[in-house]
């Protein structure tokens, strides 16, 4: 049985190496799994590239794929799953996040029939600020998606081939992982393990890129928002015809107090104003989806690799 395990390398150089030693400490009990290693090098601007080939250069399981830039994760991810060849496949970050022993019992999962095995973390050590901002996306996504998303379950999973094979066949641009796990359906299990703390270096994500990750997506995953602009747009011109009918028959009963409203035209203009700009931009959210759907390009150029293509096979 060979076992693939695919990790997204962003600017790691002080934990490319440590993350290889943990797992190849963890596997070399294992005799009757073999075990190959995908790693992604995502235009890093450190040394991630220069040791990843070192590491190459040691270790005859490891396979590399460097891009010609920084894609995102999520274009590492399919890269990996792409040059993946295990009859399973762990996908794991590359900042001793995600611990190698859960793979043990990922595989297990799998012997025993599962196709996705997901790893739940605990929220220990987190700050305050990064779990509430979790749980708010995990609140407002779960509402505005037909997907469901549970909380701590991050990309740490293991996908069996046929779910590998599924999650590649869907080829759309703007990719979000965590919904296409879900979409593809299977059977799923999740294991819990202990949160870890980033051992070395920073998160590639802040506040900006978390934002952008939340409403990504959320859009890209159905119309609902579409729908929310068109129900809160017709609610509002219910109650403006309500206001109009009331002011109506305000000027038959008391003609006398016809003095127009400052107030009150200011308060529709703003509020009125401030509707129809989000809706703009929500729309705006999914033409530009549209935008780069349609230019089919790539989803990543590859720059080095290891891996020999199919014409040189
Ligand atoms: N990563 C990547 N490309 C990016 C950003 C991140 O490949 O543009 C990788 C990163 O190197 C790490 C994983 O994705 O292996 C998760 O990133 P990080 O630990 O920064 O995210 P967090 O754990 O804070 O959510
Ligand atoms: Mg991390």
């Amino acid at each position: 049985m060979l076992v693939s395990i695919v990790i997204p390398f962003y600017n790691e150089e002080e934990s490319i190496v440590k993350t290889h030693e943990a797992l190849n400490h963890e596997f070399v009990k294992e005799s009757d799994i073999n075990f190959e290693y995908v790693f992604v090098n995502d235009g890093s601007r450190d040394r991630t590239l220069d040791l990843m080939k070192e590491i190459v250069a040691r270790d005859p399981k490891v396979k590399f794929v460097s891009f010609s830039r920084n894609f995102g994760k999520e274009a590492a991810i399919l890269a990996g799953f792409e040059h993946a060849t295990g009859e399973l496949v762990v996908l794991m970050d590359g900042d001793l996040q995600h611990p190698p022993s859960v793979v043990r019992q990922m595989i297990q999962g799998y012997l025993e029939g599962y196709d996705i095995i997901s790893a739940k973390r605990t929220r220990d050590g987190e700050s305050r600020q990064q779990t509430f901002f979790a749980k708010a996306f995990y609140r407002v996504a779960n509402n505005l998606m037909d997907i469901r998303l549970v909380d701590g379950v991050s990309d740490f999973r293991a996908f069996s081939r046929r779910a590998v094979d599924a999650i590649i066949s869907l080829r759309e641009y703007n990719r979000f992982s965590k919904g296409i796990f879900s979409w593809i359906g299977f059977k799923e299990k999740t294991i819990e393990y202990q949160n870890q703390l980033r051992q070395a270096g920073t998160t590639k994500f802040n506040f900006k890129s978390s934002m952008n990750y939340a409403i990504q997506g959320i859009t890209s995953f159905n119309d609902r928002p579409l729908r929310l602009c068109v129900n809160v747009g017709l609610g509002c011109l219910a109650l403006a015809a309500l206001y109009v009918i009331w002011q109506f028959f305000a000027y038959i009963l008391h003609p006398e107090d016809a003095v127009s409203g400052y107030f009150t035209t200011i308060f529709a203009v703003v509020l009125f104003g401030g509707i129809q700009l989000i809706s703009i931009g929500v729309l705006g959210e999914y033409i530009g989806k549209i935008y780069y759907e349609v230019k089919q390009r790539p989803h990543y150029i590859i720059e080095q690799t290891n891996i020999k293509s199919d014409q040189e096979k």
